[in-house]
């Protein structure tokens, strides 16, 4: 059997995983539309987290085993649609992520200055998509966060980050140059919901009370009355009465957390000059209603960090409301609401923006079970054309130049060859040019 599992993040590899180690094993192309592999754990996780992007190792051991082809470099969409992947392989496993951010619907979103958190991930990361982009640092004094998920504090701690701090990591040497030359002294993250209902991680949120270069301020008045409601929200008021019990030491920066406040509006002529906030309280279900109670923030910057959101891929099924891919534990659903033979789905497409790594290492290998049962039941359809050359010709044809797992190598090798004499982890190509050359010698060139 062979299997094209679409997406190159924790997913696809969780699900390549599955599929290589079923009896009998069944034969994987992973298509990416970049030259490199890993998703969010190259160009999402935060930098500073060199630990967590270890998680790499692991995709590394299931890319070498027999039967596992890389296709970089190759979108569906644009090189391959979903018709030829239905022709050319048994089954497609869909594991594409979350690619866009939600939006916060509020007048002046779109002023220069306004920014999606995912924007600032992506260029500090060195997402080739995302290098031009210039958040003009130097001219923030105040950048507010909006948002209480771990990406707006990796928003808000990489910001905040010292020049000894950066430097052994991996973000790219533009970014470090920007954070670095920032003119920021004040970081302000504003939570929509009070203390106790912050979706950050507890070992996150200590971790800014570390940093060389700010101070953590909390106003204690906010967390008056605030009640746990586990364990995680329970060690956060810890952590956060603590912030709120601190002497700032003076450090350069200030990292202020604020709760139960929205904003309502962005506010600038020619580009961000503040935001309009309005204070919120919770109702017997913990939403958050807004009182009449209002203020103006001044600020350079905005980033909001509200949520990731699913994008459509054409002839695919696609729920707006949720941003992700109907299924059923991961069998897509057409129109009727009847399974797609052949056709699946796993990761952040499939259950939405949420949860660890590790979270899709389970819901990838329930995918795959189902994919393996409905083979098992004879419910895939034969396929004559899905042979291993069948889509090198196809996108040769396309003159598409594929960036095979070689290639990638040779991108990884050049990027720790550089990092090794500086003491970094690598330092990241992050132009497609760069990527491309790099990879040249291990592609496929159209015929
Ligand atoms: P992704 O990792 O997004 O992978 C999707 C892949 O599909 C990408 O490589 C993309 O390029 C590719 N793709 C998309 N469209 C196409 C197409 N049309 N054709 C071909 N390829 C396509 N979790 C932790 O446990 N610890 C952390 O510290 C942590 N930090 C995070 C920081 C940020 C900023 C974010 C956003 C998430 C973080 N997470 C963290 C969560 C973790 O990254 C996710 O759970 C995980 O990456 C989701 O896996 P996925 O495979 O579904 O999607």
């Amino acid at each position: 059997m062979r299997v094209a599992v679409v997406g190159s993040g924790p997913a696809g590899f969780y699900a390549a995983a599955a599929l290589l180690g079923a009896d009998p094993p069944v034969e994987v192309d992973m298509i990416e539309r970049l030259p490199t592999p890993w998703g969010l754990v190259r160009l999402g996780v935060a930098p500073d987290h060199p630990k967590i992007k270890s998680v790499s190792r692991a995709f590394e051991r299931i890319a070498e085993q027999p039967g596992f082809r890389f296709l970089g470099d190759v979108e569906v969409g644009r090189d391959l649609h979903h018709a030829d992947l239905v022709r050319l392989y048994d089954a497609v496993v869909y594991s594409v992520g979350a690619q866009t951010d939600r939006r916060m619907e509020i007048p002046g979103e779109d002023l220069p200055g306004s920014w999606a958190a995912t924007e600032l991930v992506a260029w500090y990361n060195g997402h080739p998509d995302y290098q031009e982009l210039d958040f003009e640092l130097e001219r923030a004094r105040r950048v507010v966060v909006v948002g209480a998920g771990n990406v707006a504090l990796d928003v808000v701690r990489m910001l905040a980050l010292t020049p000894e701090e950066l430097g052994p990591t991996d973000t790219t040497d533009a970014a470090i140059a920007a954070i670095c030359g920032a003119g920021i002294e004040e970081i302000v993250m504003v939570a929509r919901r009070g203390p106790a209902q912050a979706a950050f991680t507890t070992p996150e949120l200590a971790e800014l009370g570390e940093l060389a270069g700010a101070d953590v301020l909390v106003d204690p008045a906010e967390l008056a009355g605030a009640e746990p409601k586990d364990t995680n929200s329970e060690r956060n008021l810890e952590v956060l009465r603590g912030y709120a019990a601190r002497e700032p030491e003076g450090k350069p920066k200030r990292i202020l957390l604020r709760f139960f406040r929205s904003p309502v509006a962005i506010l600038g002529e020619e580009q961000v000059e503040g935001v309009e906030l309005v204070r919120n309280e919770l109702d017997e279900n913990e939403r958050a209603v807004p009182t009449g109670e209002r203020e103006t923030l001044d600020c350079e910057l905005v980033f909001r960090s509200v949520g990731y959101r699913g994008v459509a891929l054409a002839e695919v099924p696609f729920d707006e409301r949720s941003g992700t891919i109907p299924n059923d534990r991961g069998r897509v659903l057409g129109p009727e609401g009847k399974p797609l033979p052949g056709v699946y789905c796993a990761g952040w497409i499939k259950r939405g923006p949420s949860g660890v790594i590790g979270t899709n290492k389970k819901d990838a290998t329930e995918t795959v079970e189902l994919l393996l049962e409905d083979a098992a039941a004879g419910r895939l359809a034969a396929k004559p054309e899905a042979t291993a050359d069948a889509v090198l010709d196809l996108l040769a044809e396309r003159g598409a130049t594929v960036v095979m797992y070689a290639g990638w190598t040779a991108i990884d090798e050049a990027e720790r060859g550089a990092g090794e004499k500086l003491g970094r982890p690598r330092v990241k190509l992050c132009t497609w040019d760069e990527l491309r050359t790099a990879a040249e010698g291990a592609s496929t060139t159209p015929a």
